[in-house]
């Protein structure tokens, strides 16, 4: 090649072209550095044919300056990065990002510098220092890793360095990754487990597109089959990607799959280091980490040579990227199975509406196992009807469920309650005036966390402290809290039961896989006799201890109503109940609501969960939703409400006329502020076979407005906020 066709990394130009020196080799997919006006940008050679872009004359091209020394991006991998440009309206660039590492991991530095305590104190030991140390602890990274863990500015780590009270250290970070044995420990199948596993063994040895949904109740051993699919990537000496969908729960897997395959697979999240994250990358690129096990953001990831997809909990809205690209990994994970030619498995004990339909219609082929594994049986479900039954004043918990509780304590076994709220109290109000304590800067009220003694939006992050006197009259001891959290619950629970030993899982608690392992291992070891959490402890764990399964409050999810509300209670209070008698112990789930007749709670109590997808996929059918239709919205944000207004109607006047297809709004978002920025929606829906997105690219694309005004299109949305 003479001359390269790049996509740069800057999601607000297009293809660029330049000359290669000569003596310089590029192919498609190679990642080179080009100059830009006084600048040096990243950028990857593409086929030129595939970027329509304005022919520059060879006398006015520059010269590439570097070409890095690694794998190119293969060609299924470049197709999926314009696949989801496409498909999810967004800039080549901003997708290709994330198949991209820092610049450092493709500089191919052998080893990285990074810090530590060395345990000695400095002389000069300022209560700043002391925290910031405190705070590190034992743990390991740059100087600005350790800045943010020890909550202090890069200045202060290096003054310490300085001091003697933290040292460098020098990380290899091309040290190779041991490899998976495929037969280190594998478990002796019962026989559906073994027919389900060598369907997808022989998927893997096919190599071929394969779409399989794994459909088991919780504790069928899901994990197990395809492991046993994993087994047979290592074997052929090809790459899998296990994805779920916390990164809460990559620590428990990690160990589970070291105790199968005799070491650990290599781990992608936000939470790594960057030496973890350019070791991780590099390997991966090489094909050297043979098994990745990671959050959606590992979908992108350059594999060398990926013989096999895993989505674990295939059916978690988590999976759905709601800013930057708002792709759902799930769907994208489907398209690279099919570009890479390979099997992909989604497994979920409650599979989604859409994945489902893709089985009946027979897209995907789909593998069940019915029974909980070594014949232990799934829990009994009663609902607790709140308005006969109710909790004592001020109290939240009915007296049944209290009961129970009493006897599982009493019985040594352990018990989960389950509420889909952080902190205290969603509201805080002064019971004199009547204010309400909302976000400054969100349509949101500010929920009181009563350990950190402060408020917080938790929509934008913003912190007050915890105020002892209403703001608007002045009178103090009027505040009162409305409504439970999570920690509320802890404090009722404490009152009940003073020697109980609690924990309460949410993100607040539980905010890296270290912490994860924490909690983990004191529930193996028995230390802890009820938790209290967010949907971060409904999925994945197996405590076998565990019998008693207290939803808080089943009609929570229900209320707003969206599209995916009941299904999205359904599968909730499901998987939490899931974690209830996973051993040789029966369990019990009891079930907390206004409105016992609710069908979703009638189909929970019942166990008629065939029932209930039926008719909800029939309301979706009648209404012509997804996976029936197609919905995408238009979100048109600005600091300025007039303007956002303006810019939204504009875009409302613009819509073009098209055969089944409606465009609803615009109107205020349901969310009206966010982040400062007021928010107006439009809905576009529309028939399968009508072409969304083209036609919204050439709608918006005949508009302009100021740069003040974003307008962002989220594709198959999942919140409708
Ligand atoms: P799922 O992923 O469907 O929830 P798991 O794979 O976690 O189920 O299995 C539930 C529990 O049963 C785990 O502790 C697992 O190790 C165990 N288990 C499942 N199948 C077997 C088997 N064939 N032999 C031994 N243990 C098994
Ligand atoms: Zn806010």
């Amino acid at each position: 090649m003479s001359r390269a066709r790049l996509i740069v990394m800057n999601a607000a130009l297009g293809p660029l072209d330049y000359r290669v020196p000569h003596g310089m080799q590029v192919e498609p997919g190679s990642v080179v550095v080009a100059p830009l006006g006084p600048r040096q940008m990243i950028g990857v050679v593409w086929e030129p044919e595939r970027l329509a872009t304005q022919e520059v004359g060879e006398n006015r091209l520059r010269n590439l300056l570097h070409v890095y020394d690694l794998p190119p991006i293969a060609a299924p991998l470049r197709r999926l990065v314009e696949w989801t440009a496409d498909y999810y309206l967004s800039p080549l660039a901003a997708v290709l990002r994330m198949a991209l590492p820092s610049s450092g991991a493709l500089e191919g530095a052998r080893s990285i510098t990074e810090y530590r305590a060395t345990g000695r104190a400095p002389e000069r030991l300022t209560p700043q220092r002391a925290q910031a140390l405190e705070r590190i602890g034992e743990r390991q990274g740059l100087v600005s890793e350790l800045a943010i863990i020890g909550g202090v500015s890069d200045g202060v780590i290096r003054g310490l360095v300085k001091a003697g009270a933290i040292e460098a250290v020098e990380v290899q970070i091309d040290d190779p990754f041991p490899v998976p044995d495929p037969d280190h420990d594998p478990p002796a199948l019962d026989e559906t487990q073994a027919d389900a596993a060598a369907e997808l063994r022989e998927a893997v040895n096919a190599g071929q597109f394969a779409p399989w949904l794994l459909d088991g109740v919780t504790g069928s051993g899901k994990t197990e089959v395809y492991f046993e699919a994993i087994a047979e990537a290592i074997r052929a000496g090809r790459q899998a990607l296990v994805l779920l969908p916390e990164i809460a729960l990559t620590e428990p897997f990690l160990k589970r799959f070291a105790a199968r395959f005799g070491c650990e697979p290599v781990a992608w999240h936000s939470g790594l280091r960057q030496s973890q994250r350019r070791r991780a990358w590099r390997a991966i690129a090489s094909g050297e980490a043979r098994v990745t096990v990671g959050a959606r953001s590992a979908l992108f990831l350059p594999y060398r040579d990926l013989g096999l997809i895993v989505v674990d909990e295939a059916h978690e809205a988590s999976f759905k990227q709601e800013d930057g690209v708002q792709y759902h990994a799930r769907d994208v994970a489907v398209m690279r199975a099919k570009l890479e030619e390979i099997p992909v498995v989604l497994a979920s004990a409650t599979p989604a509406i859409e994945t489902r339909h893709m089985a009946e219609i027979g897209t995907y082929r789909e593998l069940k196992l019915p029974a909980r594994y070594g014949g232990a049986r799934l829990p009994d479900m009663a609902a607790l009807d709140l308005l006969r039954d109710p909790p004592a004043r001020g109290r939240w918990l009915a007296p049944k469920l209290v009961e129970a509780l009493e006897e599982n304590l009493a019985n040594g076994e352990q018990s989960l309650l389950f509420l889909n709220r952080r902190g205290y109290a969603p509201l805080t109000l002064c019971r004199r005036c009547g204010y309400r304590f909302q976000c400054p800067n969100c349509t949101a009220w500010m929920v009181e966390h009563r350990f950190t003694r402060r408020l917080a939006c938790h929509h934008c992050g913003h912190m007050m402290p915890a105020p002892d006197a209403c703001p608007e009259c002045r009178e103090e001891d009027a505040l009162v809290a409305c409504g439970p959290g999570v920690e509320r619950i802890a404090d009722e629970v404490a009152l009940l039961f003073p020697d109980a030993r609690t924990a309460i899982v949410t993100s607040d608690t539980i905010w890296s896989p270290a912490k994860a392992a924490e909690f983990v291992a004191r529930m193996e070891a028995g230390e802890i006799d009820i938790v209290i959490g967010t949907q971060l402890v409904t999925k994945g764990y197996h405590f076998p201890n565990l019998t008693l399964v207290g939803v808080v409050d089943a009609d929570l999810g229900l209320a707003g109503g969206d599209l995916r509300a009941a299904e999205r209670t359904f599968q909730q209070i499901q998987q939490v109940s899931g974690r209830a008698g996973r051993g040789d112990k029966h369990g019990r789930v009891l079930v907390q609501t206004h409105d016992p007749s609710a069908p979703v709670l009638q189909a929970l109590v019942s166990g008629d969960a065939e029932g209930f997808y039926a008719a909800e996929t029939e309301a979706r059918r009648a209404a012509a939703m997804p996976p029936f239709g197609r919905l995408a919205a238009i979100i048109v944000s600005s600091e300025s409400q007039a303007e956002a207004n303006e810019v939204a109607r504009q875009i409302g006047r613009a819509a073009p006329a098209h055969d089944n297809m409606a465009v609803f709004g615009p109107a205020p978002a349901p969310l009206a502020m966010l982040r400062g920025r007021h928010r107006f929606r439009l809905l576009v829906h529309a028939n399968r076979a009508v072409p969304v997105q083209d036609i919204i690219r050439e709608w918006l694309g005949g508009l302009s407005w100021k740069s003040s005004t974003r307008v962002t299109v989220d594709v198959d949305p999942y919140s409708f906020l």
